[in-house]
């Protein structure tokens, strides 16, 4: 259950108890069909940078790709990279966007899930309630889709891809 330590008793027996029964992929693909279409970094830049400039139109973003160098037991989010630079005497920030080449194969709402959090630290740099605000803000079942998410991951280290 290592994904999902941080949710209540009773959703990770009622998680542990689908695996016991053989129902996680069931539960999972009855309510994610299919995965996404957005499989090369040109996609996936279009896709960041819409659901960007929907929210964030002021802020930049220097990178955005897939990346297979991800580690996704540590870090099942994508990661984000802030790297302040000195030049001259300026400081300057450079805002990257990578996400787990696992997310490749899996359905939108994961990705959508992933790049919303990703997004969000834009602004917050912590995970704090202002941070999960700014996430439910731009996906309103940011927190039901974190949790299946997580479930999928769960579900791929015993089972392997369903997508
Ligand atoms: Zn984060």
């Amino acid at each position: 259950m290592k994904y999902l330590q941080h949710y209540p008793t009773h959703l990770q027996e009622q998680i542990k108890k689908l695996i016991e029964t053989d129902k996680l992929d069931k539960y999972i693909k009855s309510k994610y069909p299919k995965s996404h279409n957005i499989k090369s970094d040109k996609a996936l830049y279009s896709y960041v940078m819409d659901l960007k400039n929907q929210y964030f139109k002021k802020h930049q973003l220097s990178k955005i790709q897939f990346d297979g160098k991800i580690n996704v037991i540590n870090n099942a989010l994508g990661m984000h990279t802030y790297i302040s630079r000195v030049q001259g005497n300026k400081l300057k920030a450079k805002n990257e966007i990578r996400v787990a080449t696992i997310f490749k194969n899996v359905p939108e709402k994961f990705l959508e899930m992933i790049v919303v959090h990703e997004l969000a630290h834009l602004k917050e740099k912590e995970h704090d309630k202002a941070f999960y605000d700014l996430c439910t803000y731009m996906m309103d079942d940011y927190h039901q889709t974190e949790f299946d998410m997580r479930v999928y991951l769960l579900y791929m280290d015993r089972f392997g891809k369903l997508y």
